[in-house]
């Protein structure tokens, strides 16, 4: 039996089949390389010293899909594949919805029709929208402010009906809280396109002397230093998390939402500090104007995770940051 990875050379993707490595699962990897990169492949191996099938294949593509199902055992799906840039999804909308929402709804109808009814999807903590104060509990309202959220939202309510019509389904839902770090051994991490959006890729392109300087957006929040507040987690607990929710499945029936965070947040301006203070490098900075969208504090309430999963996240600021670090300075360029 296999695990098919959908996405799974993307950063989040990469981490997670590292750890089901590590158990001796035996892995597909579907991904059309939209924001990724085969040379992840020789990473994981250098990690692993395994290998797993890639397949370059859009999840939009039904024939691909099909003759994924049709040529590998397929016990569950871990669906990481799609488009996150919150900002371009306001720019490229029909693409957004495409990808993610129709990709998603190919693989569901693909996936039923050869029995596969096991899934870990990715969505996010921007299902809880701007009106829900902190910590954040799964049994709050979801709502979206842009079409990347939305199209998380909708992936959401379409697995809650789809388990609603076939109670075969079993599927986590993982509301994932703000992703940073990488591998200890400094092979794989986050490789954005083009100018990051997220603050730790920024600061770390800051710190490795590739961007000039960070805008800070915002320091009048009501919060501890006025910068923005979010509950950073360590992608390898993220990943061991991706584990922990695989192995429920069989005990799932139905489709549950799940919070991956620590629960704990920390300030835009804390990330910095720390950042300087563990890579030695000067963090140039200056206050810009609130970004657009942005709400003051987000963090999670993980006890569902820690409760239902027994998972809860056990890297410390300092050791995401140190990971992010070791990452960025061996890798100033990504994998290129
Ligand atoms: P990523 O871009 O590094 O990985 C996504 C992977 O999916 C990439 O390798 C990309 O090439 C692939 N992909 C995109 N569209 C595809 C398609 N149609 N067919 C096949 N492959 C496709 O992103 P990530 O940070 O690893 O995020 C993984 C998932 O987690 C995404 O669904 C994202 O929305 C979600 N998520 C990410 C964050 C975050 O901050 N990183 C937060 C919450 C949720
Ligand atoms: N942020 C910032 N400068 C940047 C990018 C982000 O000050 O260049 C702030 C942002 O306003 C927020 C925090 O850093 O308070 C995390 O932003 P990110 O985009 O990483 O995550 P999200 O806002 O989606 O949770």
């Amino acid at each position: 039996m296999s695990l098919l990875i959908t996405g799974g050379t993307g950063f989040i993707g990469s981490h997670t089949v590292v750890e089901l490595l590590a158990l001796d699962k035996d892995i597909v990897i579907v991904d059309n390389l939209a924001n990724s990169s085969t040379l992840v492949l020789d990473r994981i191996k250098q990690i692993t010293g395994k290998t797993v099938t890639f397949i370059e294949a859009d999840i939009c593509d039904r024939q691909a899909m099909q003759q994924v199902f049709l040529t590998h055992d397929i016990d569950a799906v871990v669906h990481f594949a799609g488009l996150k840039a919150v900002g371009e999804s306001s720019t490229m909308p029909l693409s957004y919805y495409h990808n993610n929402v129709a990709g998603s709804i190919t693989l569901l109808q693909v996936m039923a029709e050869h029995g596969v009814k096991n899934l870990v999807f990715s969505s996010s903590a921007t299902v809880y929208g701007e009106n829900n104060p902190s910590p954040l509990d799964e049994t709050m309202p979801t709502s979206a402010t842009n079409p990347y959220g939305q199209t998380k939202l909708m992936i959401e309510n379409i697995l809650f009906d789809l388990a609603k019509s076939d109670e075969q389904w079993s599927i986590a839902c993982l509301r994932y809280f703000n992703p940073i770090g990488a591998h200890e051994s400094g092979l794989i991490g986050e490789n954005p396109n083009g100018i990051p959006n997220n603050l730790l890729p920024y600061v770390s392109q800051v710190a490795v002397g590739r961007l000039a300087q960070l805008q800070v957006f915002g320091d009048d929040y009501p919060t501890p230093d006025g910068t923005g507040v979010r509950d950073y987690i360590h992608v390898v607990d993220l990943a061991q998390g991706h584990v922990k929710a695989l192995e429920k499945l069989k005990d799932i029936s139905g489709c549950v939402p799940i919070n991956l965070g620590t629960g704990n947040g920390t300030s835009v301006l804390e990330i910095v500090n720390t950042f300087k203070d563990i890579s030695g490098q000067d963090i140039p900075y200056h206050i810009a104007p609130r970004r657009a969208g942005d709400i003051a504090t987000v963090y999670a309430d993980a006890s569902v995770a820690n409760n239902l999963l027994n998972w809860h996240a056990e890297r410390d600021l300092a050791t995401m940051i140190a990971d992010t670090w070791r990452w960025q300075s061996q890798n100033p360029n990504g994998f290129e």
